[in-house]
């Protein structure tokens, strides 16, 4: 590691370590509503869109890039000429972190996947891989995802699987 740079705790093996043992109060009992997302004026469009099984995002229509998170405005331009769009649902995985111990209402003893997936395209978005067993092995960098959705009460999350795990 160069000299200066801060230690960070980027491995999902450490985060383990560290989650073992810890007390988590009421743990066996769903926190009330969940996690589950509240929709704002500005992200309906993506839970609606999601509900019915397809991935959205924005698209600017005067510099004609897509981007992610949703805003009323172009974060390359600034315009606020801009769409939703329903896209490919294709991407890779850029990055990920192996939850061990997730928090309820997720089931604590079965570990989450949390990735960040680059979009065919190109946003990036924060979300969880599904299909793939927990481990580094299985979770090779840059491979191939697809979008699926996954019915957490009253909404649906897009949630991407390996294309060769499919
Ligand atoms: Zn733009």
């Amino acid at each position: 590691m160069p000299q200066g740079l801060p230690k960070r705790v980027d491995s999902g093996f450490l985060c383990c370590q560290r989650a073992r043992g810890r007390e988590v109060p009421n743990w066996r009992t769903p926190m009330p509503g969940g996690f589950t997302p509240t929709p704002t004026p500005d992200t309906q469009p993506f839970w609606d869109a999601a509900k019915q099984e397809r991935l959205a995002i924005q698209r600017c229509m005067h510099c004609e890039r897509y981007y992610f998170y949703p805003r009323p405005y172009c974060p390359s331009c600034t315009s606020t000429q801009v769409e939703w769009r329903t896209v490919s649902g294709r991407g890779r995985l850029l990055s990920y972190v192996i939850d061990c111990n997730p928090f309820p209402p997720a089931d604590p003893a079965v570990p989450k996947i949390i990735a960040l997936v680059e979009l065919d395209e190109g946003p990036r978005m924060l979300t969880n891989i599904v299909g793939s067993p927990p481990e580094p092995q299985a979770l090779l960098l840059d491979a191939p995802v697809t979008v699926e959705f996954e019915d957490r009460g009253d909404h649906t999350l897009p949630v991407f699987r390996l294309e060769n795990d499919q």
